[in-house]
């Protein structure tokens, strides 16, 4: 916690230090998924952007609670019909089936790109009781009004009064204004175009519905996030985030239920992630310009000649800041690929390398420097592809030491510590990554690459008792270790 963390903020459009509103504490919201169809890439990418923002927050020694929402009621299509109620006409399932079955798909594909679950993971179905009580709040302060059992927030009504709205998408009310005399004639019940529903009556045929004070229905989509953040991180916040096309309407329209219910604003910060395309072109289902990540791994799609892995997926991610756009091309992938095994076959390397200068050298120095600097990367608004480039000059330099270029007299045994655990906290605890090759032992190989260390710390200080002890009762439980001019490595006997 003692670095300085830099956070762009899509509210005023600048990076600003970060501060929680309690020291040590985080409370972060991030928009999930609506259930009804499977995720594609485009959610995925921005799911992974939140979870390296969570990680390096965990990693800066914050408690986080990380609330990631389920959308399962009230995310309508644009002929309005419910995108629940839809998948559940179209599949023959109920709707709380849909909401498990995309739930379910949703978890696994997350779990396999090794991304953290949230703290909490609320359902905007069971948290019905909450919204209806906020827009009783909204209707009890004078910014909704009801129209034939629906009702809606009035948008020209707020913006006169608090200023606020349109400030996180940069709409001016003024064109709203304008637009609303022509689009008026459409907007049946609405006073105005740009005012949204925040309870909706049900037609008869519509399955998901609740009883409330105005009608048999259901909330607007903005809705649930208002409520479920408030319930879980309180009125006031610290970090809102989703994709950047839920900027407007979803989250503008959430700033204005939040101000019009409790007169606070929601979050101090606003994380906007930038979409991601395929081949120059939003990635988009209606145009056919989409890869699910099934397709990518298994490489039974047009848009790719190969499957790759979810690691190599993960990686390419990483390379683009989570703020410009990202395109998923074969041949982006193909270099990606290239990259993550440069990285994941130097940190391999690594093990078996041990530093001779019982000193510190001018390579240590340059190799805490570079470290500096990707952790550095990272405060700047988590500068991912930054941090990735220095991890890469750290690959040349593993490299070259591997490779006989650089002496092992160059470096000491702390400064090859160093490396190691720089390595593998960017690596794999704060990007994420892990290593899918076979021979990864996982935890038995990290127990053995300490001890090896242990060992050659213990060698390096000519306490040679300690060496052999450690040589001789790994030989005991059938571990053989082997020094060679590669450095130090080991087996089952
Ligand atoms: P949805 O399920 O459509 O509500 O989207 C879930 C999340 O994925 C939201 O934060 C969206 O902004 C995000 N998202 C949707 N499409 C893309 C895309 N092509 N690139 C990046 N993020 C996306
Ligand atoms: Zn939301």
């Amino acid at each position: 916690m003692s670095r300085n963390l830099v956070v762009y903020n899509s509210l005023t459009r600048q990076k600003e230090k970060f501060s929680p509103i309690q020291e040590g504490f985080i409370g972060m919201y991030v928009c999930g998924p609506t259930v009804y169809n499977d995720v594609h890439l485009g959610n995925c990418r921005t799911f992974m952007s939140f979870d390296v923002i969570y990680r390096y927050l965990l990693y800066l020694g914050y408690k986080v609670r990380y609330v990631r929402n389920i959308t399962d009621v009230g995310h309508l299509l644009d002929d309005g019909e419910d995108r629940m109620s839809k998948g559940a006409r179209l599949d023959n399932l109920e709707p709380m089936e849909v909401a498990q079955k995309y739930s379910n798909g949703f978890h696994h594909i997350m779990s396999i790109f090794n991304t953290l679950p949230p703290s909490i993971e609320p359902r905007a179905t069971g948290h019905i009781l909450e919204q209806i009580e906020m827009v009783k709040e909204i209707l009890d302060n004078g910014y909704a009004y009801e129209k034939n059992g629906s009702v809606y927030f009035d948008t020209l009504k707020f913006a006169e009064k608090t200023g606020e709205y349109g400030k996180l998408s940069g709409r001016i009310i003024e064109d709203l204004i304008s637009e609303s005399r022509d689009n008026l004639k459409n907007q049946d019940e609405k006073n105005h175009p740009s005012d949204f529903a925040i309870w909706m009556k049900a037609s008869d045929e519509h399955i998901m519905k609740w009883n409330s004070p105005w009608s048999v229905g259901f909330p607007g989509w903005h809705l649930e996030c208002s409520a479920m953040s408030t319930k879980y991180l309180g009125k006031n916040f610290d970090i809102h985030g989703g994709g950047n096309d839920l900027k407007f309407p979803h989250h503008e329209n959430e700033i204005a239920q939040n101000v019009g219910s409790c007169g606070c604003q929601p979050a101090n910060y606003w994380i906007h992630t930038n979409m991601l395309l395929m081949n120059g072109k939003k990635m988009s289902k209606s145009d056919g310009n989409t890869i699910s990540p099934e397709e990518l791994f298994t490489g039974k799609s047009v848009h790719v000649s190969k499957g790759y892995s979810p690691m190599v997926v993960r990686f390419f991610m990483l390379q683009s800041h989570y703020r410009s756009p990202n395109d998923l091309t074969d041949e982006a992938l193909l270099a990606a690929e290239k990259g993550f095994k440069r990285l994941m076959d130097a940190n391999k390397n690594l093990d078996g390398l041990i530093g001779a200068s019982p000193l510190e050298t001018i390579l240590d120095t340059k190799i805490s420097e570079i470290i500096e600097g990707a952790y550095s990367d990272m405060d700047d608004d988590f500068n991912t592809p930054r941090a990735l480039a220095r991890l890469f000059e750290i690959v040349t330099i593993i490299n070259s030491l591997k490779d006989g270029q650089m002496s092992l007299s160059d470096i000491s045994v702390t400064g090859i510590t160093k490396i190691k655990d720089a390595m593998r906290t960017i690596i794999f605890d704060i990007l994420g990554l892990k290593d899918e090759s076979e021979n990864n032992a996982g935890p038995l190989d990290g127990l053995m690459n300490l001890i090896i260390d242990l060992r050659q710390q213990a060698r390096v200080n000519k306490d040679w008792g300690t060496s052999d002890k450690i040589r001789d009762s790994l030989n005991e439980i059938q571990i053989q270790i082997k020094d060679g001019k590669e450095g130090t490595s080991w087996s089952f006997k």
